[in-house]
Order: C-alpha cells, then sequence, then structure tokens
C-alpha cells in the first residue's frame, strides 16, 4: 500500500503520465506575470513544473533559474570514482528539452529578492509577479560554523577543499584533484549538523578509494566525522570500507573538525579518547581535502523573510510543504528543512509531485490531504565499481510522520538498479533519454 503510494508521486510514475505541449506564455512588458512561479530548477523545481503543467496544461507556470544547464549531483561520485562509464556528460543536460516539452516557461535569471506582500521577486533580469510561490532553490553553506566571522578562511575553504555538495566547480576541482594525487592523505571533512544527501561523502570516500586501488595509488582517505557511526546507511558503509578497503579508508568517529592550515597542509581535530573519556586534539597532514560546512536552507528563504528553525532550515506547515510564514509560498527539496525526509534527488522529485498535486486541487477549490498522500524515498550509494547498497524509505502518517527503512544487502544487482534509476529520473524531469 505504502509503496504504491510512493510510486504514485515519484518519478517512475512520471514515466507513465502523457505530456501535453500547450504553452501558456507569461505576459510580455517590464514584469512577467504568472500564476505559480517556480524558483530554482533542481531536482524539486523541474518535478513540479513539470507536473503542474501536466495536471493543467492551461496554467501559467515559470521556472526561474540562475544556471545555464543542469548538473547533477547524483553520479556525481561514480563519475569521481572514475567507474560505470559514467562521463561528465552524463552529469551534464540542457533545459531546453524540458521546456520544449513540459511546456512551462523558463527565465534564466538569478533571483535576488522576494517582496512577499507585493508578491514580487525581483532577478537580475526582469521582475516577476507571482500567485503562488514554489520556493527550491537548495542549500546554502555554513562556513560561520566552522571559521566563525573569519570570511576569508571560508573563501579559502571553498576553493583549497571544496565540500562538492554543489554542482559545477566543486565537482570539477575534485575530478582534477583525485585524477592528479600522487599519493598521501585525502581527507572528508564531515559536519556534525544537518547537510545535502547523507550518503554523499562516505559514497564519495569508496569512489576515491576504489581509484586509488585501481591505479595503485599510495593514497589514504580519511574520514573525519562527529558521530559514532556513518550519517546513513551505517552498517553498509562500515562493511564496505573493511571488506573492499582496509588498507585505504581510515574511518575517525568521534572526531570534529577543528581548523585547517593549507600553508603546513594540516587539519586539526577534536578526537574522543575513550580511555581517557576525554577529547584530545590531533593533527592530520593531508595531501588532499574535502571539507563540508553544515548547510542551511537557501539564502532566499530568509530574504523573504520566511521563519526557519535555530539551524537555518524552513519551517512549515507539517505535513504539508507551505511556509509557517506564508500559505502562498510552498518550500520543496533540500530547502524544506527539518522533516523525516531526507534531502535526496527521489524525495525533491516525490515532494515535487506531491506539491503540484496539491495546488491543483487548491486552484480548483478542493482540498487535499497530506496524511494519506505522503512522499517516497529510495537512495543508492555505490561501493565499488560493480556494488552498491540502497535505502529505502517509506512513510506513514498517524499523530505525526513515521518512517521505516529497508536496507538492501551490497550487490551488482543494486548497482545496476541505481544506474537506472539515475538516468529513469533523467528523463522525467529533463525528458532525456540515454543514449
Ligand atoms: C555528491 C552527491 C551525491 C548525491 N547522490 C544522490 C543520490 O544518489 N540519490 C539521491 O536521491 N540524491 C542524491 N544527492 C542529493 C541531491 O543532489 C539533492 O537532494 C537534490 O539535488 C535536491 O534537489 P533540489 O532541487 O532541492 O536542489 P538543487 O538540486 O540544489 O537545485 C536548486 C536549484 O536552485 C537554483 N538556485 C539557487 N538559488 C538561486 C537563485 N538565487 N536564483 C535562481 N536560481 C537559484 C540552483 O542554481 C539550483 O539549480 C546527492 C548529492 C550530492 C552532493
Amino acid at each position: 500500500m505504502i509503496r504504491r503510494d510512493f510510486l504514485k508521486y515519484s518519478a517512475i510514475a512520471g514515466l507513465l503520465v502523457s505530456t501535453q505541449t500547450v504553452h501558456a506564455k507569461p505576459k510580455k512588458g517590464k514584469t512577467l506575470k504568472t500564476t505559480v512561479a517556480v524558483c530554482g530548477a533542481g531536482f524539486a523545481g523541474l518535478s513540479v513544473a513539470k507536473e503542474l503543467k501536466s495536471l493543467n496544461p492551461l496554467l501559467d507556470v515559470l521556472v526561474i533559474e540562475q544556471r545555464a544547464n543542469f548538473m547533477s549531483c547524483p553520479f556525481s561520485n561514480v563519475w569521481l570514482g572514475d567507474i560505470q562509464n559514467i562521463t561528465f556528460a552524463n552529469l551534464n543536460y540542457d533545459y531546453y528539452k524540458a521546456v520544449q516539452t513540459y511546456g512551462y516557461d523558463f527565465l534564466n535569471a538569478t533571483i535576488m529578492d522576494i517582496d512577499r506582500e507585493k508578491r514580487v521577486i525581483t532577478t537580475n533580469e526582469q521582475n516577476v509577479e507571482y500567485d503562488y510561490l514554489i520556493l527550491a532553490t537548495g542549500i546554502e553553506y555554513n562556513y560561520k560554523k566552522l571559521f566563525k566571522r573569519n570570511k576569508e578562511k571560508a573563501k579559502e575553504c571553498l576553493v583549497k577543499a571544496p565540500p562538492g555538495l554543489k554542482p559545477g566547480s566543486e565537482h570539477l576541482a575534485l575530478k582534477r584533484m583525485i585524477s592528479n594525487f600522487k599519493g598521501g592523505n585525502f581527507v572528508i571533512s564531515i559536519p556534525s549538523q544537518s547537510y545535502k544527501c547523507p550518503p554523499a561523502p562516505y559514497e564519495r570516500a569508496c569512489m576515491i578509494a576504489n581509484y586509488f586501488k585501481t591505479h595503485k595509488i599510495d593514497g589514504k582517505v580519511i574520514i573525519i566525522d562527529p558521530r559514532i557511526k556513518p550519517a546513513a546507511k551505517p552498517a553498509s558503509f562500515l562493511q564496505a570500507f573493511k571488506e573492499f578497503y582496509p588498507d585505504i579508508i581510515e574511518y575517525r568517529s568521534h572526531s570534529n573538525f577543528k581548523d585547517v592550515d593549507f600553508k603546513t597542509k594540516t587539519i586539526t581535530v577534536e578526537t574522543f579518547n575513550k580511555k581517557t573519556v576525554d577529547y584530545e586534539t590531533k593533527e592530520i597532514k593531508f595531501e588532499e581535502a574535502s571539507i563540508i560546512p553544515p548547510n542551511t536552507s537557501s539564502k532566499l528563504v530568509k530574504k523573504a523573510g520566511l521563519a526557519t528553525y535555530a539551524q537555518g532550515w524552513a519551517k512549515l506547515q507539517q505535513p504539508t510543504f507551505r511556509s509557517v510564514s506564508d500559505d502562498r509560498v510552498y518550500i520543496i527539496g533540500d530547502a524544506q528543512g527539518e522533516y523525516p525526509y531526507p534531502k535526496s534527488a527521489q524525495m525533491a522529485n516525490s515532494c515535487g509531485y506531491l506539491v503540484a498535486a496539491e495546488l491543483i486541487n487548491r486552484l480548483k477549490n478542493k482540498s487535499f490531504e497530506y496524511k494519506t498522500h505522503l512522499p517516497g524515498n529510495v537512495c543508492y550509494s555505490m561501493l565499488t565499481n560493480n556494488k552498491a547498497v540502497s535505502i529505502s524509505h517509506l512513510y506513514e502518517f498517524t499523530n505525526k510522520v513515521h518512517v521505516t527503512t529497508i536496507t538492501s544487502d551490497i550487490d551488482t544487482y543494486t548497482a545496476d538498479a541505481a544506474y537506472g534509476w539515475y538516468f529513469g529520473l533523467i528523463e522525467d524531469v529533463l525528458a532525456i533519454k540515454k543514449t
């Protein structure tokens, strides 16, 4: 039953929906006007825009995106690890095919501000008047948590030890760092607070270790983690580190990142010593590093004056995706905050379908019951060149949202499924088939 609901609000179902190509252009002039403004064309924004037009081809839907092309984070670790014949082109796509196929309008511009009283979005190109706003602008890095007010250090850290959670230069830099690696330590530092895609850094560690193993590079991947065990699929990742990379991956639990010195190439950590029952300061030498700061919702959430939790995640009227501050504003995808919904592309897709269904009902003055229409999630992590693990999240609402998780075995079947999942999702949101 739950499984069927999940399929209903997911990419897989999207593939079955016949798409319409009726265009509803925003009115011309200095200021564009639209019924629904979708901010951000990542997995969440593209999914909600597609589904809105699919459910009502005559609805005015305008997507606003700052990037010139789409680049995927899912499968970027696979590309970094140089496996499964995944190329850079397999991560990068144009927006035009989706715009043509699904029939929404697209403004390639950076959103600067949102005036909720006037319902106007200011961009660096044109202003946009809206009736309903869907914010799907992803995450922001919170370097303040690592370096307080030292902005220069934050800039240096982003450039020299990119977190690789935002697609683009960060991923290209990581690829260069891995390809040119001659030996020594490659450090991945994970924050204690929440961040985009919890399994991503552990999967990346496996992919880098796999690269070292395949290319016979005398390197170690050191993971610094404040937790007792990995933040996602813990048993599977610990098993993979031990079984596949015993001499390459060093997993340091109970370890908090404290500082980095790029001149001496040293990272300072505070590690919990079980014998002395106290923290001790340690230094780790590195050749390359990827230091991940804590994340928050996109800065547009605060700019628009929408309420957030202390950690900076948007506050929603649970179990809906409407902001607690404004009934006309929806927040989906990674920006959505403290739900028990993981920050994943599959979840962004699933929630996009849900919000589209709710909004179409709302425009017809019909009610929509979130409690019986919950999203679903499946998340794959590659562990070797042909083995992967997946986790599925199934949700139910009683007095609040409850989750049941199912973790797969580590096997080649799951690796094949990951491949199918990725290209299926790309086809769903971008209308581009793998050739
Ligand atoms: C390494 C890695 C591996 C991952 N692997 C998986 C996986 O295997 N499976 C999975 O399900 N998930 C995975 N994820 C998570 C997935 O990438 C995210 O959950 C997903 O991208 C969230 O989609 P989104 O649309 O909410 O945000 P995003 O994809 O971040 O999209 C937000 C969009 O908003 C735009 N934007 C932001 N600000 C503005 C502005 N001011 N003006 C205009 N546009 C703006 C951005 O340019 C961007 O295009 C992975 C993540 C990482 C980092």
